[in-house]
C-alpha cells in the first residue's frame, strides 16, 4: 500500500484580542511566518477570543493591522473561538461524564481566605508554576447528592479538571517535543504541579488550555512557535490531548523580548504597541532589529 502523503506543516499565531500586540507578538508571529515559509507549510491566524468581557472588536482589527504592516498574510477564514463555544462545550462534556471534571463553587474571594486561614495556622499552601493557590479540594471531596444539590440550585460555579483522577486514567508517558530555545528534545510533562485547573467559567465557557488543544487539534497545526512564558503550560495541554484523543504537535517554546538586561519588557519600560511604534514612525527593518531579527 502506498504511503499516506506527509501532513503539510501547519503554524499558527494565536493572538487574544484582549490589548495592542506589542513587540513580543512580533517576535511570535515573526517566527511562526518564516518557518512556515521555511518549510513550504501554512500560516494560520486564529483569534482567541473566550473572553468576551476583555477582548474587544477594536484590538482585533488592531491584530490584523499590525500583522498586515509587518508584512504578513495567512489564511482565511479566521478561526475566532468565540464563535465554536459548542465545540469545547462538547468536550467538557464528555469529561463530566467520565467523571474527571467537577464543578467548583467556591468565589476567588472563598479561595482567598480559605488559604489565607490555612497559612495562618503555620503550614504551607501549594501554588502553581503562576504562583496560583491550589484550589482547596472541598468541592472535589463533596458527595454526589450534595453537588447535584448546589447544582440544581442555579449557583455559579466553574468547572475543574480532577487533576488525581485525571492522571489515573494515564497509562503511557506524558511528554512533548520541544524545538525552542529553551530545554529541547522529550520533555516529560508534570501536569500536577497544575492542581485541578480551570476548564470553563461561569462566564467564559471554555478555558484557554480546554479551546487551545482542540483548535491545534481541529485545525491540523503541526508545529506551535509561541513564547517560553507558556512552557508550563504545554504540560495540562499535553495530558489534554491525552485525555481527549487530540494530535499533539511539536512545540517550540522561543525566547521572550527583553529590555537588554535579560528581563522581559513592561509597558512602564517603553514596551509600546506595535501601532504605537509605527505612528512613531519605526519602520519594519527597524523594528525586526528590536526583537534580534
Ligand atoms: N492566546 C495566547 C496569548 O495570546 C497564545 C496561545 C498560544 O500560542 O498557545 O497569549
Amino acid at each position: 500500500m502506498a504511503a499516506s502523503p506527509r501532513q503539510r506543516s501547519t503554524f499558527r499565531f494565536a493572538p487574544s484580542p484582549n490589548g495592542p500586540l506589542h513587540l513580543g507578538h512580533a517576535l511570535s508571529a515573526l517566527l511562526n511566518h518564516e518557518m512556515a515559509r521555511a518549510a513550504d507549510g501554512r500560516f494560520l491566524l486564529r483569534i482567541e477570543d473566550i473572553d468576551q468581557a476583555r477582548c474587544t472588536p477594536e484590538f482585533e482589527e488592531g491584530i490584523y493591522a499590525d500583522l498586515a504592516w509587518l508584512g504578513l498574510d495567512w489564511e482565511e477564514p479566521v478561526r475566532r473561538q468565540s464563535e465554536h463555544f459548542v465545540e469545547y462545550e462538547g468536550a467538557l462534556q464528555s469529561l463530566v461524564d467520565r467523571g474527571l471534571v467537577y464543578p467548583a463553587f467556591l468565589t476567588r474571594g472563598e479561595v482567598r481566605s480559605h488559604v489565607a486561614a490555612f497559612k495562618a495556622g503555620g503550614a504551607a499552601w501549594p501554588c502553581d508554576p503562576d504562583g496560583m493557590p491550589f484550589y482547596p479540594p472541598d468541592d472535589r471531596d463533596r458527595s454526589s447528592a450534595d453537588r447535584q444539590e448546589l447544582l440544581d440550585s442555579g449557583i455559579k460555579h466553574a468547572w475543574r479538571l480532577d487533576m488525581r483522577r485525571a492522571l489515573e486514567t494515564i497509562s503511557g508517558r506524558l511528554e512533548w517535543t520541544e524545538t525552542g530555545d529553551g530545554l529541547r528534545g522529550q520533555i516529560a510533562a508534570d501536569p500536577a504541579a497544575w492542581g485541578d485547573v480551570v476548564l470553563s467559567r461561569s462566564d467564559a465557557p471554555s478555558s484557554y488550555h480546554l479551546s487551545v488543544v482542540i483548535d491545534d487539534a481541529l485545525q491540523g497545526i503541526t508545529d506551535v512557535v509561541r513564547g517560553l512564558d507558556l512552557f508550563h503550560a504545554t504540560s495540562i495541554h499535553v495530558l489534554l490531548q491525552d485525555l481527549l484523543g487530540l494530535t499533539r504537535p511539536v512545540y517550540h517554546h522561543h525566547r521572550l523580548v527583553t529590555d537588554g538586561t535579560g528581563r522581559k519588557l513592561a509597558k512602564s519600560e517603553g514596551d509600546a504597541g506595535i501601532a504605537e511604534l509605527r505612528a512613531r514612525g519605526i519602520s519594519v527593518a527597524d523594528l525586526r532589529r528590536r526583537i534580534g531579527l
